[in-house]
């Protein structure tokens, strides 16, 4: 084999370690006082090939560069060096690296051409931009990790204030004393006076773009929202509230994930206050309490909002106004967690990073158990022993785009005796995370059909649900093993 032709410099070497070679190159070269013509020729090669190696575009044979090092006086470890010679060939470096990059190539700009005649100073301040450009584009894009953890850290501190926001209280409160609004349900037509209170006009259009639920023109002071009147279900009036919570509150334009997790929360919170204001609210609730007849669809159609809008304003006023700890899930029919909160100390299944979001509920929980119930205009009420403690709760099923949703109130077993539902004689236990409690699949199935099936998992739509465990990650092995059961041809 002829020597090291073939060989790369190193394994896996970047166009980054090229581009240090080269500059290396081209310094050695110079404080020889060589032109490109002079150097080609002590290693007989053509001068374009050595302004290829000198500006990282060609990666040397290992025997050029023994003779490189050799006719530019160097081991060749020292021409092999990764640092850059000179503070002028690290921002060279620098530049034409973040040039080649997927993020500079994206915004369409003519490459910068790095001659000599390039002052220092320039190269300076295109080297700051490109890094502070690329900074922006990563805290924009937030990974899976940083999600998961501004989601762990927001809901500890949901759970340290009980859910409750007394800022966000009063401002709605201010907001509905500037139209005289008290209590009951908040008409459309109340909606849009306190957006025109707040100089906004609101703008039904066909063409909002699909990712969006509205958008607010500080400019125009309009706020852009879709003509369908119930768009994906959501109610349209919190559509409203919520892009002006945004303006009434203050929000800055988001530095991180955390900020947009935050600033979501405050706006719904804000929607929310408004839809069913803190004082009737209460007096509602403290009413019923004292009858020991609490129930959230009380509160719903008091104020007219969906099933799940009462629900987690509930978790609001439970804990401060009632002296009630609480717990909220919205769970797919498939068994996966959406929404949580409690203060309760409900063990919500977690990944090992302590992210509940996209975990699969126990199947003993009411929170799923109330998809087998026949009727599903009536709310299902459970006790389930847990691992923990005993909890009294309280679900509904409702119908969306996505399929079918689960929405739970939950209480510790104690304050079961203010809730309307508290007569249930329906009972379950659950072990979880025990795996023989549920997440197993029984004996019996498992016997018949471990190591006979190959199901293709659906792609798990769950932005923050990390992998789940099991032979094949997202696939409910109970669910398949009954389903092979059902419909296994008849033996014999
Ligand atoms: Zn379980």
């Amino acid at each position: 084999m002829p020597d090291g032709d073939v060989t790369p410099i190193t394994p896996g070497a970047g166009p980054a370690d090229l581009l240090s070679l080269g500059r290396r190159v081209r310094h050695l070269r110079q404080r020889k006082g060589w032109t490109l013509a002079e150097l080609g020729a002590a290693v007989e090669r053509a001068p374009s090939a050595i302004s290829l190696i000198e500006n990282g575009r060609r990666e040397p044979r290992l025997s050029l560069l023994r003779t490189l090092a050799a006719v530019l006086g160097v081991d060749l470890a020292d021409l092999l060096d990764p640092t850059p010679p000179t503070r002028r060939a690290a921002l060279e470096v620098a530049v034409e690296r973040a040039q080649r990059g997927p993020a500079y190539t994206a915004l369409g700009l003519p490459p910068v051409s790095l001659t000599r005649r390039l002052p220092t100073d320039a190269l300076e301040a295109l080297s700051a931009l490109q890094t502070a450009l690329i900074r922006r584009l990563h805290e924009q894009a937030a990974t899976p990790e940083e999600a998961r953890r501004a989601n762990r850290e927001l809901r500890a501190d949901m759970r340290g204030r009980d859910n409750y926001y007394p800022a966000i209280e009063r401002a709605a409160a201010e907001v509905l004393a500037t139209v005289g609004h008290t209590s009951g349900p908040l008409s459309h037509h109340v909606v849009t006076d306190i957006a025109a209170h707040h100089g906004f006009a609101l703008h039904h259009v066909r063409d909002l773009p699909q990712s969006t639920r509205s958008v607010t023109d500080l400019r125009n002071h309009r706020i852009y929202l879709p003509q369908s009147l119930s768009p994906g279900g959501r109610d349209p009036r919190a559509i409203v509230l919520q892009a002006l919570g945004a303006v009434v509150l203050g929000h800055p334009e988001p530095k991180s994930y955390g900020d947009f997790l935050r600033q979501r929360i405050e706006t719904n919170y804000f929607a929310a206050a408004l839809l069913l204001p803190e004082r009737a609210a209460v007096e509602l609730l403290q009413r019923a309490k004292n009858s020991r007849d609490l129930a959230v669809e009380d509160l719903r159609d008091a104020f007219a909002v969906s099933h799940e809008a009462a629900a987690h304003r509930f978790t609001n006023l439970a804990s401060h106004h009632l002296g009630i700890p609480v717990h909220f899930m919205r769970v797919h029919e498939n068994g996966t967690l959406y929404k949580a909160y409690e203060n309760d100390g409900v063990n919500f299944p977690t990944d090992p990073t302590g992210a509940v979001e996209g975990q699969r509920v126990c199947r003993k929980w009411t929170a799923r158990a109330v998809f087998a119930v026949p009727n599903k205009l009536a709310t299902y009420f459970q006790y389930t022993d847990t691992q923990r403690s005993t909890f009294w709760c309280a679900a509904r099923v409702e119908d969306t785009a996505d399929g079918q949703f689960s929405v739970t109130i939950g209480a510790p077993f104690v304050a079961s005796k203010w809730f309307r539902g508290r007569d249930t004689t329906h009972r379950a236990t659950s072990t979880c995370p025990d795996p023989t409690c549920c997440r197993r699949p029984p004996a019996v199935l498992a016997d018949q059909w471990s190591g006979q099936a190959i199901p293709s998992a659906r792609a798990h739509s769950h932005l923050l649900a990390a992998l789940p465990p099991g032979a094949f990650p997202g696939v409910d092995e109970t669910e398949l093993y009954d389903f092979l059961q059902r419909h296994a041809p008849a033996a014999g």
